[in-house]
């Protein structure tokens, strides 16, 4: 079998070097930085104690990461990497919403058989009133004969605007799901994509529309067991070597360069890499020329993981509507707030944003600021691409026309928003290729 070479070890590369691994090819996985994950990552961070000044280090999240039981392809790499272990799922779709007010409305899947659990969800979520619900309770049942494609040119605001999905059907339901799942607001996301999400989660299957948050940090829950995995079947795993170069050696082969040195030639190689640091690499364009000369447009997310004296929370995560903290988490020694599409506190200094945050976690769940005794913000000015607009034009395909080269990342073209299920599709995606390849 010959030894394939993958770049960046995101979810999208560990997950391709783990399914050629269990195919029986030898990886070769180069990485820039020094450790895997990418977005996907965690780091330490240790607080000291202000009652008795004692030190204990976490592992936090680049980011709170939440998923859905329609992350087909992810749970079942958690399963082949045995780390199936590590989430948690829900029984039947449950999620608690609390409004400016304080009131906790609950959007619940009932009791009856799906799909009438989930009309049973709308019609019990009292955040709207009950014309509003028949409202929703009609647009999700439009969905099974909706075609996709004719709202190829419709934004998720124009899209709901034509429904009558305005008012509290926006800003209480729709709202926080589009921004949930596409990390794009409203006036900018694709109707076409955020429908196909509906219909996943909507008209699926039960399991679809569970919500799945990881039981420990993401490094534990798939960084670590893919690497175990990967290298447990005599796969190459390089920290701190990015590749900044590739030059075609002879027809059927790839040389790779790192820091000017040669890595090695490989006949096959997979670029996981993010669009921006594609672009940057030596000799790429020439093999890929329908590479999109222009820059994606990025939509950042913000995330603060709060220390408190006293936790006053009992769930394990919520959504604030109306507010730019759209979920908590609850971790116990600290919560997790997260602000997608949070591209207007850019240039917002830290402070400014933590006075925000704070002020909003006092009005929506009266916590005390005071309660506060160390914190850790993480601004990922591009933690995703704008899920709408030119934007999709330039998502690329996996293969290219040279058939020793592929791409995988979440901003190819999988149909799904950048997500850990579309990184990890893609991976899979490229993986199937070459093992197609070589059958
Ligand atoms: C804060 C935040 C919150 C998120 N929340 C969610 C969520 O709740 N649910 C969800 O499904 N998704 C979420 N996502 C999106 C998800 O994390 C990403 O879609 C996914 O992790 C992308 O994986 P990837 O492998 O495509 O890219 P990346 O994670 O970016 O991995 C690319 C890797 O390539 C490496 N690299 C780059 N250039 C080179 C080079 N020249 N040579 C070698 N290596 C290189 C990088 O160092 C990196 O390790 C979130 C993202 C962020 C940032």
């Amino acid at each position: 079998m010959p030894e394939i070479a993958i770049i960046g070890s995101g979810l999208a590369g560990l997950t391709a070097a783990v399914t050629l691994s269990s195919k029986g090819f030898k990886v070769h996985l180069f990485e820039g930085s020094k450790k895997g994950g990418g977005r996907a990552g965690s780091f330490p961070f240790t607080p000291t104690h202000p009652l008795d000044n004692s030190q204990k280090e976490y592992q936090l999240d680049n980011g709170q990461h939440i998923m859905m039981g329609c992350y087909h392809e992810t749970l079942s790499l958690l399963r082949e990497i045995s780390a199936i272990d590590k989430i948690s799922i829900q029984d039947k779709m449950e999620v608690k919403v609390i409004g400016n007010n304080q009131k906790s409305y609950m959007l619940k899947s009932g009791s009856m058989p799906y799909p009438l659990s989930l009309l049973q969800a709308l019609m019990g979520y009292d955040l709207l009133n009950f014309r509003e619900k028949l409202s929703a309770v009609k647009f999700v049942n439009q969905l099974k004969s909706l075609e996709i494609n004719s709202l190829d040119r419709l934004t998720v605001k124009e899209w709901l605007d034509q429904n009558g999905q305005t008012g509290a059907l926006s800003t209480g339901l729709w709202e926080i799901l589009c921004i949930g799942t596409l990390n794009t607001s409203p006036d900018k996301a694709s109707a076409s994509i955020f429908a196909r999400i509906l219909k996943i989660v909507f008209l699926g299957g039960k399991v679809n529309s569970k919500i799945v948050v990881p039981a420990v940090n993401l490094s534990s829950l798939f960084v670590e067991p893919a690497i175990r995995f990967i290298r447990s079947r005599g796969g190459i795993i390089e920290f701190s070597t990015p590749v900044n170069m590739i030059n075609s050696t002879n027809s059927s082969s790839f040389e790779l360069i790192s820091r000017d040195q040669s890595i090695g030639n490989f006949p096959d190689v997979i670029f996981a890499v993010p669009h921006h640091a594609l672009k940057k690499i030596n000799g790429i364009e020439q093999h890929l020329p329908s590479i999109p000369n222009r820059e994606l447009e990025y939509s950042s997310i913000t995330t603060f993981h709060l220390f408190l004296k006293i936790n006053p929370l009992k769930d394990d995560f919520l959504a604030l509507t109306g507010s730019p903290v759209q979920w908590v988490f609850n971790h116990g020694d600290y919560i997790t707030t997260v602000t997608s599409s949070s591209s207007n506190w850019d240039k917002m200094s830290e402070s400014d944003i933590l006075k925000i945050i704070v002020s909003e976690l006092k009005k929506y769940l009266n916590l005390n600021e005071a309660e506060v005794y160390d914190y850790k913000m993480v601004k990922e000015k591009r933690a995703t691409f704008v899920c709408g607009g030119e934007n999709l034009k330039h998502r690329v395909g996996c293969c290219t026309e040279n058939p020793g080269l592929f791409f995988a990342g979440d901003w190819t073209d999988t149909g799904l928003p950048a997500t850990i299920e579309g990184a990890v599709l893609s991976g899979r995606t490229a993986a199937r290729k070459i093992i197609q390849k070589y059958s």
